[in-house]
C-alpha cells in the first residue's frame, strides 16, 4: 500500500533531478569547450584577417611607384645626353655614352634605362635628392611642345 505509490514520486524525483545534473554537467563540460574554441576561432580570424590586412596594405606600396605608361613617359635619353654627371645612382656604375638611360623631369638626374625603370616601377622619387615624380608632370609636359 505504501510501497505502491512511493516509487513513483521517488523515481520521477531523481530522474528529473538527475537530467538537471547531467544537463548542467554537460553545460559545465561543453561550455568552457565552446568558449574556448570560440576564443581560438576568433583569435584564428583576427590572425588571418591581419595577415590579409597587411598583404593588402603591402600591395598599394609596393604599387606606389610609376605605372608602365607612366614609366613611358619618363624621359629616355643616351649616357651622352645626360647633363647631371654620367654616374648611375642605382647601380653605382657609369653610363656609357651610347648606353640608354632615363632623366628624370624636374631634377634631371640621369640613371640606366633599366636601373631608372626598377627603381622608379616601386618608387616615384628620384634615388638622388628624392625629387617627386609627381604623373601630372609628364601629362604637362606632353602639352607643352617647349
Ligand atoms: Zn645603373
Ligand atoms: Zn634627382
Amino acid at each position: 500500500m505504501v510501497s505502491s505509490p512511493s516509487p513513483s514520486p521517488a523515481s520521477s524525483a531523481p530522474t528529473s533531478s538527475d537530467h538537471a545534473m547531467l544537463v548542467s554537467v554537460f553545460l559545465a563540460l561543453f561550455l568552457p569547450c565552446v568558449g574556448m574554441s570560440a576564443v581560438f576561432l576568433i583569435y584564428l580570424f583576427v590572425l588571418w584577417f591581419s595577415t590579409r590586412n597587411q598583404s593588402e596594405f603591402a600591395k598599394p606600396v609596393a604599387g606606389k611607384g610609376l605605372s608602365e605608361s607612366e614609366l613611358e613617359k619618363v624621359p629616355k635619353v643616351t649616357g651622352k645626353e645626360l647633363v647631371m654627371g654620367t654616374e648611375c645612382a642605382v647601380c653605382l656604375d657609369e653610363i656609357e655614352s651610347e648606353q640608354p638611360a632615363r632623366l628624370l623631369p624636374g631634377c634631371n638626374h640621369g640613371f640606366h634605362l633599366q636601373c631608372a625603370d626598377a627603381w622608379l616601377s616601386r618608387n616615384s622619387v628620384c634615388p638622388v635628392c628624392r625629387t617627386k615624380l609627381d604623373p601630372q608632370f609628364f601629362d604637362a609636359s606632353q602639352d607643352n611642345p617647349c
